[in-house]
């Protein structure tokens, strides 16, 4: 199994971000521009599969913001059948908690976002998962372009919302929180790979 890892966004050049809008400036709190996070969790997967010797791809290393159609095509040089695609995000536009998406229609990308969405719990069980049950299962369905070109199944996560500040000041911005953010996306990781493939 290959996880194809998505940093989503672009990240900072010089000092400058490079990607429009994806950031909450939190003034004397702090800011934070969202493709940087992406780039710590995806960085703190990659760490922990290189210690566990399961294999990956970077899918996006640059600090640019590799255009969606780009992404796509580099996951889709990868057998559909031996490796599955994660985007990693943090949320914005007012809300709590953390939501898992996949393509419409049910594919194995929904048994791997349910996955995800337990181990969520099990890492924060006093945190919002925020469901969408009305196609039987927990994900949300949308037809993001990365979650719908891609040829392997997809999965993107959204962990908390840059835009709470509670959830800004003791998850998003914090070591601990992070660490628990990668602990969850990797344990899902080996579920996902002793149990799908
Ligand atoms: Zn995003």
């Amino acid at each position: 199994m290959i996880v194809l890892l998505d940093n989503g966004h672009g990240g900072l050049i010089n000092g400058k971000y490079q990607t429009p809008g994806k950031r909450k400036d939190w003034g004397d709190k702090g800011i934070i521009y969202e493709g940087e996070f992406n780039r710590a969790i995806v960085n703190g997967i990659i760490q922990e599969l290189t210690l566990l010797k399961i294999s990956y791809v970077n899918i996006a290393p640059e600090y640019r913001d590799v255009r969606l159609e780009t992404r796509v095509k580099r996951a889709n040089q990868y057998p559909a059948s031996k490796s599955f695609y994660l985007s990693v995000h943090s949320n914005a536009g007012g809300g709590s908690g953390s939501e898992f998406y996949t393509s419409p229609g049910d594919t194995k990308s929904d048994k791997i976002a349910t996955i995800f969405g337990e181990t969520y719990k099990q890492e924060f069980p006093d945190r919002r998962l925020r469901t969408d049950f009305s196609d039987g299962d927990l994900d949300k369905e949308q037809r993001f372009f990365v979650l719908s070109k891609t040829k392997m199944p997809a999965v993107l996560t959204e962990s908390f919302f840059m835009d709470n500040l509670e959830e800004f000041e003791n998850i998003l911005n914090t070591r601990e929180g992070r660490s628990k953010i990668i602990k969850y996306h990797l344990d899902s990781i080996l579920k996902v790979k002793s149990q799908l493939f």
